[in-house]
């Protein structure tokens, strides 16, 4: 147990990025396995324009299929192309039986619809979890689709961190489709991790504070600096904060430094774990998209051996 400055003892940390590291090491020797029986998991990464955040998170994308023994490819395109090309480029890799999964980063330029992009995507090779039919699948509870990488990722922090989530209050705050919306959706189901009672709040959730303090874990993804201080917490809380925002502070070399939506050193005495930002979820998100592209596959072996074995059935 660490203790702070005036001795009083602080919640233990969730250490993402360590348990994303297991993760990726426990994939390279799925991928190893896979290759070995002919089929290397391909992720094709679409960025489209020259978003300096988004190009950070593809180049990360980029070196953890490589260290994985995956086939990553990265597909630039410039912030000028029309979305006819960009589903064309779609419907190109849908076809590629070498590509298991599909991720084109958000956000894209205002020419562009996303979400027609989306359903464009094969939603076999869907792996970020956005198509409508995965989203269904998720709400429904059917575990062949894929589920968003974010909120899987918290789902498995939770897991791996010894949290049980049976019956226990959760509170949410944010409501996007890619975190808040799904990550309800998966705590809801009736399995491993799961089983909670969820309580989604958004910016127009009158006196948030009154639904914070009842939760049991506590999970933030607003975007909002410093949104949960101490009083809004109960003792013994667990805190996931997903927040990744940018402040800017001049002794930092780049004049800003990343921080989350939970105001850490005031809440982390309260809590009974806590994550930090960076190093807590956001290695997660990246871990779980590696695992959903091995799935697909693995899935894609499959049904292609079924197909053998039906052509194979025709003949005799
Ligand atoms: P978003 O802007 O789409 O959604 C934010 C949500 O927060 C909205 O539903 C809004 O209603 C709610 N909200 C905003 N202000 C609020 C307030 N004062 N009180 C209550 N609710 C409020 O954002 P998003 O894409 O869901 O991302 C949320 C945060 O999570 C961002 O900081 C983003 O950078 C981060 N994020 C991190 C990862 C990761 O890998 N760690 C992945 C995705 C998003």
């Amino acid at each position: 147990m660490d203790r702070g400055s005036h001795g009083e003892e602080l919640g233990r940390i969730i250490d993402g990025a360590a348990i994303a590291r297991r993760i990726r090491d426990k994939l390279a020797g799925e991928v190893e396995a896979l290759a070995a029986s002919g089929v290397v998991p391909g992720l094709a990464v679409i960025l489209v324009g020259d978003d300096p955040a988004s190009a950070v998170y593809v180049a990360s994308k980029e070196r953890a299929c490589a260290e994985a023994g995956m086939n990553g490819l990265t597909i630039r395109l410039p912030a000028t192309t029309t979305q006819r090309d960009l589903l064309d480029q779609v419907r190109a890799l849908n076809d590629d039986p070498s590509i298991h999964g599909i991720l084109v980063q958000m956000p894209l330029p205002k020419q562009i619809d996303p979400d027609t992009v989306i359903r464009a995507i094969d939603p076999t090779k869907d792996v970020d979890g956005f198509h409508p039919i995965n989203v269904g699948k998720l709400l429904i509870g059917e575990e062949d689709g894929f589920a968003p990488c974010t909120p899987a990722g918290v789902q498995e922090l939770l897991v791996q961190s010894g949290v049980n989530t049976l019956g226990k209050d959760i509170v949410l705050i944010g409501r996007s489709n890619i975190v808040g919306k799904p990550m309800a959706a998966l705590l809801l189901q009736d399995h491993l991790g799961a089983n909670a009672t969820v309580t989604i709040c958004h910016r127009y959730t009158r006196d948030l504070a009154a639904h914070t303090r009842r939760a049991d874990i506590l999970i933030a993804a607003a975007g909002r600096p410093k949104l949960v201080t101490a009083d809004m917490v109960k003792q013994g809380v667990v805190v996931i904060d997903v927040g990744i925002n940018r402040v800017s502070d001049a002794s930092a070399p780049k004049g800003y430094r990343l921080v989350g939506d939970v105001d850490f050193d005031a809440v982390r005495p309260l809590a009974s774990q806590i994550t930090p930002v960076p190093k807590g979820v956001g290695p997660m998100t990246i871990a779980m998209l590696m695992k959903n592209t091995v799935r697909a596959a693995a899935m894609h072996a499959a049904r292609v051996s079924a197909l053998r074995g039906v052509a194979i059935g025709e003949m005799a």
